[in-house]
């Protein structure tokens, strides 16, 4: 059973293809705006319309096996942005028709879940899944994933991002501001703004970038990022401490922050739950977790449907197939 997982919500376009639940290939491009600007979700979507064929081909060598040995198709069909996401599921259904295969559309935040907890061999964690666009507290109950706490306006990524190109870096700026972080001496108070179990970032990134202009660049980065990263531990902290969860997976390309990696192993500890982060090529957006995730849904006997976009497509609307 080889099934090929086309992931293209954002930046990235990925094609994964994964032989039963083994991952045998995991290929990428991703689209690089131009300097002083975030993504435009045109160009993005031009860049994965021009890079498909290629990581294609790349994805089917990797793995080596041809188009025809394929069994099903996987896409991200949401959430994300409509024209990038448009790219995805055009390949995903002229593959399907093609090869007469069924066509599984998959939940973008949940295919992260998923691979994470494949890599990290954990059962049912408490997620933080952090990412460019999504910030989020999830975690299963029953047969749906529920959401604890979430951003109300920019995703944490989004927030590195935006107050990075304030400080004239360029993207990815998150990188960029946890390296400027490191040299960081003194805190200079920013908005905290947590509300109830949810979070907000505008605020923040407007006022980092105003005290910018009277401060240290070291020392603005790391009272941005101390900031951003206590109001995540605290919401997630409180959600640990009502689901009662074991284990906490920390996910999406913001994993990838060592200071992140550290607060949450530290609060995780207090806890006593294990701590996970996912090996860096599963954290950002990747084809082999739409694969991955189309395939062990399927396998669930879920019902291929007719598959559209879905840009909004919250990941506590999706039931998840139980075992029988
Ligand atoms: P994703 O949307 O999941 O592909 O993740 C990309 C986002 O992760 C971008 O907003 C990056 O700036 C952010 N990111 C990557 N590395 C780091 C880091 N070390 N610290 C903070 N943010 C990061
Ligand atoms: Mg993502």
């Amino acid at each position: 059973m080889n099934c090929l997982g086309i992931e293209s919500t954002a930046h990235t376009l990925g094609i994964g293809i994964t032989k039963k639940e083994e991952v045998v290939a995991n290929e990428r491009s991703i689209y690089k705006p131009s300097p002083g600007k975030g993504i435009v979700p045109s160009e993005a979507a031009k860049h994965h319309s021009k890079t498909k064929k290629k990581v294609l081909e790349d994805a089917l060598k990797k793995a080596n096996i041809e188009k025809e040995d394929l069994d099903i198709v996987a896409v991200a069909s949401g959430p994300g942005l409509p024209p990038c996401l448009l790219e995805g599921v055009k390949l995903a259904k002229k593959l399907s028709n093609q090869l007469k295969i069924p066509l599984v559309p998959v939940n973008h935040c949940i295919a992260h879940i998923e691979i994470g907890k494949k890599d990290c061999k954990s059962k049912d964690p408490l997620v933080q899944y952090v990412s460019g666009g999504n910030t989020q507290i999830i975690s299963q109950s029953g047969n749906l994933y529920r959401i604890y706490g979430e951003t109300l306006d920019i995703g944490i990524g989004n927030a590195f991002d935006k107050f990075a190109r304030n400080l004239g870096l360029q993207m990815p700026g998150g990188p960029k501001i946890m390296q400027l972080a490191k040299k960081g001496e003194n805190y200079i108070p920013l908005p905290y703004t947590v509300k109830g179990m949810d979070l907000a970032f505008s605020g923040l990134v407007t006022e980092a970038t105003r005290k910018s202009e009277n401060a240290e660049k070291e020392d603005i980065a790391y009272s941005f990022q101390e900031t951003a990263l206590s109001m995540l531990i605290e919401v997630t902290e409180r959600a640990l401490a009502h689901t009662k969860k074991e284990e906490l997976l920390l996910t999406g390309g913001v994993a990838a922050n060592t200071r992140l990696q550290e607060m949450n192993q530290l609060m995780a500890k207090e806890h006593q739950a294990d701590f996970y982060v996912p090996k860096r090529e599963y954290c950002g957006d990747n084809g082999a977790m739409i694969a991955y995730t189309g395939y062990i849904y399927r396998e669930k006997n879920q019902d291929p449907k007719e598959v559209d976009i879905n840009p909004t497509w919250r990941p506590n609307t999706y039931k998840i197939p139980l075992p029988k």
